[in-house]
């Protein structure tokens, strides 16, 4: 095995150039999620083992030839982000949209393992999962496994890598169990009496209510979930009422619910409507609640996690294995109901002054393409070594 690790990498390093050219052809030319069928025929043809079938509207999900047994499926995402590109590079973007979370780096370093698989020849088969609407709800990665082709491939594993810029250069974590946050979206509306500022006491003031049920959300993390396993319950936009001197008769407020562990999902939910109806009753006022799934947690499986870690280290990466946020990722569709999961990070920079994910200026440098493209080659091995359960 360590000599395929270093028949592959190797050839991986000759995949290199037209690999870099990849990715600066796919981050001057951005698709919006839903939109990304230019970008999956650019990757596809690049790649050269054909169209595969169309997966999730504009995916594909593309077999190489060779190997034999369990399939691995490797996945890289097709979308970019509505951000205006603020980077300066002779190959930014040319349109609305940018590869500001490395989606471009991603494909680039999917098309050289895959491109250097066929060279080499592996022993398992390898599915290439261009994956689109990663940044969207409903997300394509749902729609992938709701189809049903993983099944019908014949995929036991999934293995997925994320460039992160708050991990140091060299640095890759693969990490056992939850890495990602599950999310809810959540959309509260509370109805008052509006009316004159200057009489307050006719009125039933649906801003101050909204602006204590922000403050009031903050005690669900805090007392009602375990801390050892976290919540996140954040407000990121509140709208409501259009003058200084007149109260509205609603305002209202968009947030997300994010945790670590499955089991306090429902604990949750209940808390957060006790919170949301207990706090507009305080102030009279009533309130409707909206919930929204979006991604259960993401949680990598054990046996591929410290299968990863060992080739990763082979590899001369420096392994971290605690990194965890409440970023949250629909590769967490991948982990569990038919199919393991394993997403590893890769570090980018120290954490002081690189542009976070998302950001106008966010710009890995080439040589991610390469470090991605390892990762995915140690999570390949690591499905191989640990036989599915
Ligand atoms: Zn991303």
């Amino acid at each position: 095995m360590n000599d395929l690790w270093g028949r592959w990498t190797k050839a991986i390093d000759e995949e290199l150039p037209a690999a870099i050219d990849l990715r600066h052809a796919v981050h001057a030319d951005p698709r919006g999620s839903g939109d990304e069928e230019d970008t999956a025929r650019l990757v596809a043809r690049a790649l050269g083992a054909g169209d595969g079938t169309r997966v999730a509207k504009t995916g594909r999900a593309i077999p190489l030839p060779g190997g034999d047994g369990p399939v691995v499926a490797l996945r890289a995402e097709l979308d970019a982000l509505p951000v205006l590109e603020g980077t300066g590079v002779p190959w930014a973007s040319g349109n609305e949209f940018m590869h500001a979370c490395g989606h471009d780096v991603h494909l680039a370093a999917l098309v050289a393992v895959c491109r250097a698989a066929l060279r080499v020849g592996v022993p398992r088969p390898i599915l290439a999962l261009l994956q689109p609407r990663e940044e969207t709800s409903p997300p394509g990665a749902l729609d992938i496994v709701e189809s049903g082709v993983l099944a019908e491939a014949g995929v036991d594993a999934v293995i997925g890598a994320h460039v992160q810029p708050r991990l140091a250069h060299g640095v890759v974590a693969a990490v056992p169990g939850p890495v990602n946050a599950s999310t809810d979206e959540f959309e509260v509306t509370l109805h008052g009496q509006g009316g004159h500022a200057g009489y307050p006491q006719l009125l039933r003031d649906p801003i101050l209510a909204l602006s204590q049920l922000v403050v009031s959300l903050q005690q669900l993390a805090s007392r009602r979930i375990d801390p050892v396993f976290g919540a996140v319950c954040s407000v990121g936009r509140i709208q409501g009422g259009a003058a200084a001197n007149v109260v509205p008769n609603s305002a209202s407020a968009f947030g997300s619910l994010r945790l670590m562990r499955a089991k306090d999902r429902e604990r949750a939910l209940e808390t957060l409507a006790e919170i949301v109806h207990g706090t507009a009753r305080a102030y009279g006022c009533t309130a409707e609640l909206e919930i929204s799934p979006c991604e259960p947690v993401l949680d990598n499986d054990p046996a591929l996690a410290t299968g990863a870690q060992r080739w990763l280290s082979h590899g001369g990466f420096v392994v971290d294995d605690q990194f965890r946020s409440f970023g949250a990722d629909d590769f967490a569709h991948y982990c569990g109901g038919g199919t393991r999961g394993l997403m590893l990070f890769v570090g980018l920079g120290d954490t002081a002054g690189v542009p976070s994910l998302h950001d106008e200026r966010f710009l890995p440098r080439d040589q991610a393409v390469v470090q991605v493209a390892h990762a995915l080659v140690a999570g390949y091995l690591a499905a191989l070594e640990a036989p599915a359960p």
